[in-house]
């Protein structure tokens, strides 16, 4: 590409960095000119990633359908677009094989001890990605405050199941146990894209992760080096953390947070809804809305999709809003045929970490007209112990107004018992992990039994979720579980698929 500096647009070559895509970033200046800067940018972009500078993103869904890559927000100074440039054009310059040192500390003894005893455990490499972004957004002493403030709570999440050492630079180490990967993982991948809020101000933070179990003769050293490796490939592999199975190839998740903006306020969140089946019945008593996004480019994008570009946009709050309002609305309108079925409805973590959550929800439900005592709220086990306080309260309240709660994806996280006697709970969703064991071994199977005999003791309904074949629903049904969700009814449904459904059964 030359360089041209004709109507705003210019090019700037970039530094070689180890990616073999990076190369040129053009640069188009659409202050001012809105979607105007369209044929600029469609041009550019056949020739490479395209950073748009913009006032405002009002047309950034026009611009991104015209090829841009990247956004630039009201850029104040020079260096916040050198920085961005450099973004574009694939992150950070990279150290080959990206090893930072670390001094053999207590991360190191605790593996070797490990290793030495032939215990098993596992290594995480954390890569912060895109500071430069950040600092071009935030200033240096705020991001320095957020990466302290994301440690801290990373720390503080995982206390007890691993051990944490700051690598150097944007690099962390995670050690941790055999049996807690999983959870840890998942631990990390909330903790790390949840924003962090420094001095007022909400931050969100990017982030790779490289994972490493031990293979034999591995020493500490060896643990932390494919560690590494496995965090230079995901950092390698595209610079998107979604991928999408489309022709088209990739949709990064920040073009997705810019599109999300526009999203919301086009309608193009809707909501599917899943059944939920007496067992002993057959009947469907129930459904769980779930969220979906009919994105103009890249067709119907999932929940998970959906939350991750929330996130990155800051939006989680507003799309939740947005999303109880929608279904409950809809719920209010049903026809008759559905006049019976309990509804139920996720909430996030984020959610009900706020002030007077449950007087807002509440009026919500109110103002839509549908019946509090039809209605079940879902929270995930993490969501719950995050919060604890506060949310013990948030669920007496919400259940004496009529409502009931539902502890979602349990059998994942800590599973811990103890929560299931503590907090005011109706029913216990166990996770389809937990049904995936329960047509595995006999050992597997006791994990199952033993948490619905718990839960029914403690007065608990459970339901079965992701049940997926026959097999699985006979020794469910044998083991005492009341209700199921999953394909082997149906998926989640559009409306009109639910009526039939319903009136056929
Ligand atoms: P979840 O609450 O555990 O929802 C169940 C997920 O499992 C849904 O994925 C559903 O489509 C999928 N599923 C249902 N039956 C089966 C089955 O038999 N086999 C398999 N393999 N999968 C099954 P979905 O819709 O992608 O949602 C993912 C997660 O996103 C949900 O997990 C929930 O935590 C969150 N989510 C979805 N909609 C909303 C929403 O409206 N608000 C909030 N706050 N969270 C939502
Ligand atoms: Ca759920
Ligand atoms: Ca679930």
């Amino acid at each position: 590409m030359s360089d041209t500096h004709s109507s705003g647009t210019a090019t700037i070559p970039l530094p070689p960095t180890e990616r073999g895509s990076a190369g040129r970033v053009a640069v188009i200046d659409a202050r001012g000119r809105g979607s105007r800067a369209a044929q600029s940018v469609e041009s550019a972009a056949q020739r490479g990633p395209v950073l748009v500078l913009v006032d405002t993103l009002e047309d950034a869904g026009a611009l991104v359908a015209a090829g841009a890559t990247h956004f630039l927000l009201d850029p104040c100074e020079p260096d916040a677009i050198a920085l961005a440039v450099r973004a574009a054009g694939g992150g950070l310059p990279q150290r080959h094989g990206a090893t930072a040192a670390i001094a053999p500390g207590p991360l190191h003894r605790w593996l070797a001890g490990r290793l030495a005893n032939g215990a098993n455990c596992a290594v995480a490499a954390v890569a912060l990605s895109r500071l430069d972004l950040v600092h071009a957004a935030h200033g240096r002493s705020r991001t320095d405050a957020a990466i302290s403030a994301l440690l801290e709570r990373l720390s503080i999440a995982v206390e007890g199941h691993a051990i944490i050492a700051r690598a150097g630079g944007e690099h962390v180490l995670l050690a941790m146990e055999d049996g807690s990967t999983d959870h840890m993982l998942a631990i990390l991948g909330e903790e790390l894209t949840r924003p962090v809020l420094t001095g007022g101000v909400r931050v969100v933070l990017g982030s790779r992760v490289g994972f490493a179990t031990p293979e034999p003769g591995d020493d500490a050293e060896a643990m932390i080096r494919r560690a590494y490796q496995a965090l230079h490939g995901a950092r390698e592999s595209d610079g998107a953390t979604i991928h999408l199975a489309e022709p088209e190839g990739v949709a990064p998740i920040d073009a997705l947070a810019v599109d999300l903006h526009l999203g919301l306020s086009r309608g193009e969140i809707g909501v599917v809804f899943q059944p939920q089946v007496e067992v002993a019945s057959g009947r469907i008593v129930g459904v769980e809305a779930l969220a979906r996004w009919e994105h103009p480019r890249w067709g119907p994008l999932g929940a998970a999709t959906l939350f991750a570009a929330a996130e990155r946009a800051d939006l989680g709050i507003a799309l939740s809003d947005q999303i109880q309002a929608l279904v409950l609305s809809r719920a209010a309108a049903w026809p008759r045929a559905l006049g019976a079925l309990r509804l139920s409805l996720n909430l996030t973590a984020a959610d009900v970490a706020r002030r007077g959550f449950a007087a807002t929800f509440l009026d919500r439900v109110d103002a839509s007209g549908f019946p509090r005592g039809r209605l079940t709220v879902e929270l995930t086990e993490t969501g719950m112990i995050r919060e604890m306080k506060t949310v013990a309260g948030l669920l007496a309240e919400l259940r004496a107004a009529g409502c009931r709660i539902a502890i979602d994806d349990f059998g994942t996280g800590y599973s811990s018992l103890a929560y299931l006697k503590a907090l005011p709970l109706d029913y216990v969703k166990l996770d389809k992990a937990l049904v995936d064991e329960i047509a595995g071994s006999p050992r597997d199977r006791v994990v199952v039994r033993g948490v619905i005999d718990i839960a029914r003791a403690l007065g608990l309904a459970v339901i079965a979720e992701g049940v997926e074949t026959p097999a699985q629903l006979a020794l469910l049904s044998a083991e005492g579980c009341g209700w199921y969700q999953g394909f082997l009814c149906a998926g989640p449904l559009r409306e009109e698929e639910l009526v039939a459904l319903v009136e056929q059964s």
